[in-house]
Formats: structure tokens, C-alpha cells, sequence
């Protein structure tokens, strides 16, 4: 079932966590000069048109990047997040959003290697020619024209099966990112086994897997689930905009649960989410929640604003 295309949801709330979440683990790495790998399972198309037909048809980005666009006063985590959109927007007008392709590749340096799935055909060819164009444009500019075919390979296949076969990675440094659409229920029991895979092929890798917070029983239990790996420790932040509607209908909420995330990243989150919550948040039930623990725990944090 390939009915899902992300540019409909392009720089919503749930994109907005994502990503600057993203940021920060790869600029954690970015510290040490040793090369990492970063892999996205579920790629997407790796840019999107704001104005195109697919973004615009619900105007997602209105809940997420469109409050951020103009503000002065982010902390500094969402203001480098927030700055990596704008520069792929020269014009200050809010056109294009980047997918997690696109800001892997800004954020990693010349010796790190991005390895891309897609599986949609569609989406799968865009990604590839966006980074066709991305690698023109460096040639251009004269940067890494002749790294960057080994720096990024993309494949269009199964993420899930792919995964497997890049652990541990060389430099055993790694970020992978599992953002698959959960369209089909399955694919929450497809996350699960395939860290487990993934954990006892490289244990000390750190994971970071967006989800959302629907009404399934599959997404209520999905947390809990992934706190039983075998990982060091894990963190769960959890973005939440606004009551539910009775219907259920819209996103509401989402998360981001990372595995081995760096000791840099819960202080950040507690200091930066409030903020979020602030901008983005539509009524009283806006709130963010962050825990954090480890598997088969005797100590556990949790706080809830
Ligand atoms: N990570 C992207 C981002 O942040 O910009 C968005 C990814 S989107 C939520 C999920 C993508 O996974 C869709 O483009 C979908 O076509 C793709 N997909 C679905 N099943 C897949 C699979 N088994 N392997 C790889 N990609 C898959």
C-alpha cells in the first residue's frame, strides 16, 4: 500500500519536531571529526513545494514552519532549524521545505555518507532529482563535486529490509532515522523488530524514530513498546498542538522516540519544547511531554508540562 505522499503534510508540527530533533543528533555527531553514516529509511522526496498542489491542498506548514517563518525569538535549536529552511528560501518568501534528505545533507560535512531509501516510485525519482540538482548546484559552487556520488547514495527499496545490510556502519558512528507513514498498522510492528535487528547488529548506534499519537491501539502502545529494546537508554518527546477533535480527524500530536540519544539532547529539549508549545499550540490542550529511561528500568524521569 504506497497511497501515502508527504508533500501533503510538508512542514507541519509533526515536521517541525522531526527536524530540528534531527539537527541537533547530527550536529551531537558533528563534534568529533570521525565520519558517521546517516540512514533515512523512509526518505521522502527530500524537498516540497509549499505553493505546489499537494502542499497547499491542506496548507500543513500553517501549523508548524508558517508560525515560525517571521519569529525573532526562538531558542537557539528551532532558530537553526528555522535558519536552515530560510537559506534554501533566498527570497524570505516561504516556498520551498526541506525533507530529512535535504537537511542531512546541509548539516553532515564532506567525509559523512548519507544512505537514502525511498520506496514510492514517485517520490523515489523526485528524490533523486532533487539531489541531482542539489549536486549540480555544488559542482557549481565549486563543493564537493567529486565526494559527493560516495556521500549519498540513494536507493529506491525497503527501508525496513535495507537497514540490516549498512550495520554496523563503517566508522561504527551512526544516525538512522525511521519515519515510515503508519498508514498501514503494520508498520509500528516493522519499527519494533527491525531495531531490535538493528540493535544486537549495532548496539551502540543512536535510532530516532518519528511517530504519531492517534486513536489505533497500535500508536497508544508504540512507546511502551520500544522502551522494552535492548538499547542503553532511550528518550521520548511528545508534541502535542491542540485538543483532539471529537472525530479524531487531523494530527494532533506526535513524537520522536531516540534510542542511545546523545546525555546533550534531554537539557535542549526541556529548554526548547516549552517554546514550541508556545508558538505552535492552537488551545489549552497544547503541551509537550519528555521521558526519559532505560530498558527494564529502575530509574525513570518524566517530565510534564
Ligand atoms: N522522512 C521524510 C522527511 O522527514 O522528510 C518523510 C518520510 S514520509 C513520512 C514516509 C515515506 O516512506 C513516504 O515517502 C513513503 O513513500 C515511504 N515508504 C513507505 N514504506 C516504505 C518502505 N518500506 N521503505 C522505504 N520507504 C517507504
Amino acid at each position: 500500500m504506497l497511497s501515502y505522499r508527504h508533500a501533503f503534510h510538508a512542514g507541519n508540527h509533526a515536521d517541525v519536531l522531526k527536524h530540528f530533533v534531527t539537527i541537533q543528533l547530527m550536529q551531537y555527531l558533528n563534534q568529533k571529526d570521525t565520519a558517521y553514516s546517516y540512514i533515512d529509511t523512509h526518505s521522502g522526496a527530500g524537498v516540497y513545494a509549499l505553493d505546489g498542489t499537494f502542499a497547499s491542498k491542506n496548507a500543513e506548514y500553517d501549523t508548524g514552519i508558517g508560525p515560525l517563518w517571521e519569529r525573532t525569538d526562538m531558542p537557539a535549536p528551532i532558530k537553526e532549524y528555522v535558519d536552515l529552511v530560510r537559506a534554501m528560501n533566498p527570497s524570505g518568501k516561504m516556498r520551498y521545505y526541506p525533507g530529512s534528505p535535504y537537511i542531512a545533507d546541509q548539516v553532515a560535512r564532506e567525509q559523512d555518507r548519507l544512505r537514502l531509501f525511498e520506496l514510492h516510485p514517485a517520490d523515489s525519482k523526485l528524490l533523486a532529482d532533487n539531489f541531482r540538482k542539489l549536486e549540480e548546484h555544488a559542482a557549481q559552487q565549486g563543493i564537493r563535486p567529486a565526494t559527493r556520488g560516495k556521500r549519498v547514495l540513494i536507493t529506491r527499496g525497503d527501508g525496513f529490509q535495507a537497514l540490516k545490510s549498512l550495520l554496523p556502519p563503517p566508522s561504527r558512528r551512526a544516525l538512522v532515522l525511521i519515519d515510515p507513514p503508519y498508514e498501514d498498522k503494520q508498520d509500528y510492528k516493522k519499527v519494533k523488530d527491525t531495531l531490535a535487528e538493528a540493535l544486537v547488529r549495532f548496539p551502540t548506534g543512536t535510532y530516532a524514530v518519528w511517530y504519531p499519537l492517534l486513536q489505533r491501539m497500535e500508536s497508544r502502545q508504540f512507546a511502551d513498546k520500544l522502551k522494552q529494546l535492548q538499547c542503553n537508554d532511550w528518550l521520548n518527546v511528545v508534541l502535542t498542538t491542540n485538543t483532539p477533535m471529537p472525530d479524531g480527524f487531523g494530527l494532533h500530536s506526535s513524537g520522536m522516540f531516540i534510542l542511545n540519544p546523545p546525555y546533550t539532547l534531554e537539557p535542549m529539549l526541556k529548554e526548547a519544547m516549552p517554546y514550541l508549545v508556545k508558538v505552535l499550540g492552537k488551545d489549552s490542550g497544547a503541551r509537550f511531554t519528555l521521558e526519559s529511561g532505560k530498558p527494564m528500568a529502575t530509574r525513570n524521569n518524566a517530565v510534564r508540562r
